[in-house]
């Protein structure tokens, strides 16, 4: 689970998940297991677009707030 979201191999904790900030490694370098069946798919886009758009509306809710 930690080593999910570290972006870690869920089997020896090494390996590199993903190849680039998007692209999901086939196998894991260190230890060969199949990353197959976990599909992220846009995963990680979706959480910093999310992240994005919550800091976004934050700071404009303040700048509205106190515009004056
Ligand atoms: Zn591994």
């Amino acid at each position: 689970m930690l080593n999910g979201l570290r972006h870690r191999c869920p089997n020896c904790g090494e390996g590199r998940l993903f190849t680039s900030y998007l692209k999901v490694a086939p196998a894991c370098e260190v230890c060969g297991l199949s990353f197959a069946a976990q599909k992220p798919d846009n995963g990680p886009a979706y959480f910093t677009i999310l992240l994005m758009c919550h800091i976004a509306g934050f700071l404009l809710h303040f700048m509205i707030v106190y515009s004056d």
